[in-house]
């Protein structure tokens, strides 16, 4: 697994409320949804932003989220692979280019000042995880 996916899982990479402990930064707003601050847990299983996309995602299985909470996508491919139901190929394919992809977006946005929709960065996702499909 990529190392930002990595350091994603344990929580390790840079998110706001890490750099204001470390005196780096003193605003905590997270960019994807302005609406909460930015920590590892809140980015990746709680940002309505991420948990829209994961949704997306989660529907190209055919699945439906219920609280669309990316705890439970987690789990879901979890549990796939432990079911042996999924190839584990597909599954991590699809979550590392999610956790890739929402990490890029809140660098655009907090370093560029642009920003991309849900649909665009499901798109990415989705190419992303196809193409490395296709390259095995
Ligand atoms: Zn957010």
């Amino acid at each position: 697994m990529p190392f930002t996916s990595l350091k994603a899982i344990k929580g390790r990479l840079p998110t706001k409320d890490r750099l204001q402990r470390w005196n780096i930064t003193t605003d905590t707003n997270c960019v994807l949804c302005d609406n909460s601050t930015e920590t590892h847990h809140h980015l990746f299983f709680k940002c309505n932003y991420s948990n829209q996309i994961a949704t997306k995602c989660f529907q190209m299985y055919g699945g439906q989220l219920r609280d669309n909470n990316m705890n439970q996508l987690l789990d879901y491919l979890v549990s796939q692979w432990h079911a042996k139901y999924m190839e584990p190929d597909k599954d991590s394919s699809v979550f590392t280019a999610l956790i890739w992809w929402i990490w890029k977006e809140r660098n655009f946005r907090l370093f560029q000042s642009k920003s991309r929709s849900i649909e665009e960065v499901s798109k990415l996702i989705h190419h992303d995880a196809e193409v490395k499909l296709k390259s095995r």
